[in-house]
């Protein structure tokens, strides 16, 4: 039995992990839910699920989820430093991260001292402190299990491989723009940047993809976990989204992870790794797509996935400093403050202009982040 901790149970990943638990009520239990301010749902899962704890990082929800399930064993915390004090519980052995941007890093950090596993889907994390974490996680023996689905699948096809990388093929479906040109992008809404063509995703992650963004952002994803140079990592548009990665060794060969899009099985892989278990998640056909295409992703138009390469190239807070940005940008466009392409024309003066640490520690990335808002916003 794997006792889990689900940071953000409320959100798309958070979900879909609570239906993997619900249909292997024998192999999983989870102990620890948490939401950042849906207390509606978190009581409805808390109700069903039965964890130990729950927390509510929106403190002025705490009233509410503290009613509804006061005549429950169930424990509540609320607020952000409550997630750090629920990832430690003795029971646990994974730590699901399903919470959105660098308010993940605090409690990933915590979860790696307390020696748990991480499934990680919180990609943020990793780009910020990428380095600081995985030096973390090997110091302290924690696996760090990838949910994001090209990592995944990267992780998959190294299962039983003792080579090197020669290099790796993120996949990106290109999101709901793909083939459009800057002046179809100048006027584009919130809206349409969210109707995805593959993937129900939450609002932030969705406005990533449609920017390219998140490209970027696994491909530094990618440099931590699997320890490689930028120049290992390439990124091919692939709109089918049915490979889901490619890794190509050193002799040539090329081993891909491939099935219909569902994020529940990235998840649920994680959770058993290095074991499979039998799901009845809906299988692929190859009658259903004659064609699997591949182009080149069109950075001229969509700059963020080249500034992700250039953050990398640079190294030190870069990665951080683009996070930040980024994160403060997408709000901004979801309340159309900004248009499409004004977020990368502001993430790219951020990186230009905020203070530039070459060797940071995580004082430093706490800084970062900090300035990098303030700055973006002054821009905005
Ligand atoms: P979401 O917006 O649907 O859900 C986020 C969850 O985290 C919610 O439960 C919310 O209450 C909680 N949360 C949000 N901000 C928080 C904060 N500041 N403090 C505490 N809790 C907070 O997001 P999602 O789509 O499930 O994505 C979650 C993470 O997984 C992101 O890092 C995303 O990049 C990554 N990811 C998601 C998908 C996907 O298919 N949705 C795929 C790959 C990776
Ligand atoms: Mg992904």
């Amino acid at each position: 039995m794997k006792h889990i901790a689900i940071l953000g149970s409320t959100g798309s990943i958070g979900t879909q992990a609570l239906d993997v638990i619900k249909a292997n009520p024998t192999l999983f239990k989870a102990e620890v839910l948490t939401a950042q301010s849906n207390a509606s749902l978190l009581i409805e899962q808390a109700l069903l699920f039965q964890p130990q704890l729950v927390v509510i990082a929106d403190e002025s929800k705490y009233p509410e989820v503290k009613k509804a399930l006061a005549h429950t064993n169930i424990e509540v915390k609320a607020g952000h430093d409550a997630l750090c004090e629920a990832v430690v519980l003795p029971q646990l052995n994974i730590v699901l991260t399903a919470l959105v941007g660098f308010a993940g890093l605090k409690p990933t950090i915590a979860a790696i001292k307390a020696k748990k596993d991480i499934a990680l889907a919180n990609k943020e994390t990793m780009v910020v402190a990428g380095d600081l974490v995985t030096a973390l996680a090997k110091e302290n023996d924690v696996k760090i299990l990838p949910v994001d689905s090209e990592h995944s699948a990267i992780f998959q096809c190294l299962v039983g491989e003792q080579s090197p990388i020669e290099k790796i093929y993120l996949t990106a479906s290109g999101g709901p723009f793909r083939g459009k040109s800057k002046a179809d992008l100048a006027h584009v809404s919130f809206k349409e940047a969210l109707k995805h063509p593959n993937w129900v995703m939450g609002a932030k992650i969705t406005i990533d993809s449609a920017s390219l963004m998140n490209k970027g952002l696994e491909v530094i994803e990618a440099k931590w976990l699997f320890n490689l140079a930028v120049e290992q990592i390439d990124v091919i548009v692939h709109p089918q989204s049915i490979i889901h990665s490619i890794v190509q060794f050193e002799d040539g060969s090329m081993k891909a992870q491939m099935g219909l899009p569902d994020m529940k099985l990235p998840i649920q892989y994680a959770f058993t790794h290095p074991d499979r278990i039998i799901s009845d998640f809906p299988r692929f056909n190859f009658l259903d797509y004659p064609q699997l295409s591949f182009e080149q992703a069109d950075t001229q138009t969509f700059r963020n996935l080249a500034l992700a390469y250039d953050a990398l190239r640079k190294g030190g807070n870069m990665s951080c400093i683009i996070n930040a940005a980024n994160e403060v940008v997408v709000a901004a466009f979801l309340k159309e403050r900004i248009g499409f392409l004004q977020m990368s024309d502001i993430i790219e003066r951020c990186m230009d202009r905020v203070s530039f640490v070459e060797n940071p520690i995580l004082d430093d990335y706490f800084e970062t982040d900090k300035q990098t808002r303030i700055f973006a916003e002054e821009l905005i």
